[in-house]
């Protein structure tokens, strides 16, 4: 047989897996194509993957001899038994230090388990993130491997020529070990969530608290999007919200309160109706503050809240790098989601040079920039929270975002009554805080008291209530 010429094999020709061949073979690496269904091969070949290097292959064993060694193999199938079951049937063809790379969007537990697997076999797994849906799987998406680190100098060039670029920057880097590339998928999957729903809050407020209109609207966030907030986000909502409808009126006023509401209550549709007509808010007030003021305030409040969720995201991930013994790389982490991605923005420049600075941070509130940021902001978020509140609009993520804030700045926190009342109807026992003991309470000592004088002195061995 013929010397294999293929740099990389892809299983799973749908939306994702055909743009992603396309993206590699326009970036000059020859790519096989195989698919369960073997028909869809033949018919990529010839229509969409017409004229390019691509190649077909129409069983494993074919796609294996055609590839050069060490073999790197994507999977871009429904995540699951799929990915299982295409493992199992690579594994007898590969030889040592081959490489499996799931590009699916699995849950990074079976990561782990697959990672494992597979190097206990010589074989090397990587799962990674991929995001950016069609457009960026064609074009460039934001990539985020992660698995046996082996692997990684081997699929380093085509990753990174694949990617999305910022800058001349890959947005594609090495991310950590095992499951870490889909866990940090799953981050940003929801910092995606969150950023939209910021967004989606703050078009509430100007829509039903200033009661301006969505041409008006989406010139504020056409504003906005040149400054702190320059992101994919803000630009594709400005665009949202001058799109008319065939009858000239904006699409918005069904699709983005619908988006609000499907996400936090969906369930609850029809009890949200009957309540809208038996519960009242506060009257509908007209705003007699200075405009400009409250919509720079709102700027404010997004940039804020949208730092706290980005904190938080970044610190969950710390704490799972933790617990899992994972080094994660959080400059690249954020450098990855600079481009190709839907939360890509001008601000992940921020957080990367953040983590450039000090990679050891525990939080991005400790960051010169964003400290300095949230300092600046805090005035008109708080402004913002209350005048919501006082209108009746609800903002769960502007609320949320600045009650963390506040229990992330205080040093004392109202745990002492918490555990008090745990030990008055549990016996689960306090510790008293430095400089507060006296002769019955103790330093570093498990204390029960008996609150009522009718317990007796035995407390509960185990934490939880
Ligand atoms: P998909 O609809 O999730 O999956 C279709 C592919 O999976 C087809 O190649 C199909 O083969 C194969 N497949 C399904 N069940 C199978 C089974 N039991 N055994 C073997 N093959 C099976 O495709 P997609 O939308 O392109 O997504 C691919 C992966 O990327 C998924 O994990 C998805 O979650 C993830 N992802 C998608 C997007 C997006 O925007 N769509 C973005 C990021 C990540 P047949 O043709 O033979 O049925």
């Amino acid at each position: 047989m013929a010397q294999p010429t293929g740099d990389i094999g892809l299983i799973g020709l749908a939306v994702m897996g055909q743009n992603l061949i396309l993206n590699m073979n326009d970036k000059g690496f020859n790519v096989v194509a195989y698919n369960r269904t073997t028909s869809k091969v033949d018919h990529f070949l010839a229509n969409e993957a017409k004229g390019t290097n691509i190649q077909g292959a129409h069983s494993i064993e074919e796609l294996v001899a055609k590839l050069k060694k060490p073999r790197k193999i994507i999977l871009l199938v429904k995540a699951g038994s799929a990915v299982d079951s295409f493992i199992q049937q690579l594994e007898p063809h590969l030889d040592q230090g081959d490489i499996i790379i799931d590009g699916g969007n699995s849950h990074y537990p079976d990561s782990i388990r697959r990672t494992q697997e597979l190097e206990a076999k010589g074989l090397l797994f990587v799962g990674s993130g991929v995001s950016g849906g069609e457009e960026g799987a064609r074009y460039g998406p934001s990539l985020m491997p992660g698995g046996s680190p082996a692997a990684w100098p081997h699929i380093k060039e085509i990753f990174q020529a694949t990617a999305a670029h910022v800058n001349g920057e890959p947005c594609c880097d090495w991310v950590g070990e095992t499951g870490a590339g889909h866990y940090v998928k799953m981050v940003h999957n929801g910092i995606e969530y969150g950023d939209m729903q910021l967004i989606a809050e703050a078009y509430d407020i100007l829509k039903r608290g200033l009661g301006l209109h969505e041409d008006e609207i989406a010139e504020i966030f056409t504003k906005w999007n040149t400054g702190v907030l320059d992101s994919f986000l803000i630009e594709i909502t400005a665009n949202i919200l001058k799109f008319k409808d065939d009858d000239g009126e904006p699409l918005v006023v069904t699709l983005i309160g619908e988006a609000v509401f499907a996400r936090c209550l969906s369930a609850l549709k029809e009890e949200r109706t009957r309540a809208s007509k038996i519960i009242a808010g506060p009257e509908k007030e007209q705003f007699k503050g200075d405009r400009k003021q409250f919509i720079d305030d709102l700027e404010q409040a997004l940039y804020a809240s949208k730092i706290i969720s980005y904190t938080q995201g970044f610190m969950l991930m710390r704490q799972t790098a933790q617990e899992l013994g994972w080094n994660l790389n959080y400059a690249g982490i954020a450098q990855m989601w600079r481009g190709g991605c839907i939360i890509k923005s001008v601000f992940l420049g921020d957080i990367t040079s953040a983590y450039q600075k000090n990679i050891k941070i525990e939080s991005l509130l400790f960051d010169d920039f964003f400290n300095k940021a949230v300092h600046k902001a805090q005035p008109g978020w708080r402004r913002i929270v209350a005048q919501a509140v006082l209108w009746g609009i609800p903002t769960p993520a502007f609320s949320t975002a600045l009650a963390f804030f506040d229990g992330y700045r205080s040093e004392i926190v109202p745990a002492n009554i918490l555990q008090a009342q745990r030990d008055y109807f549990g016996a689960h026992t306090f510790r008293v805080l430095p400089g507060k003991e006296n002769e019955r309470l103790k330093p570093g000592e498990d204390i029960h008291i008996n609150w009522t004088g009718r317990g007796g002195n035995v407390s509960a061995s185990t934490y939880l209530a």
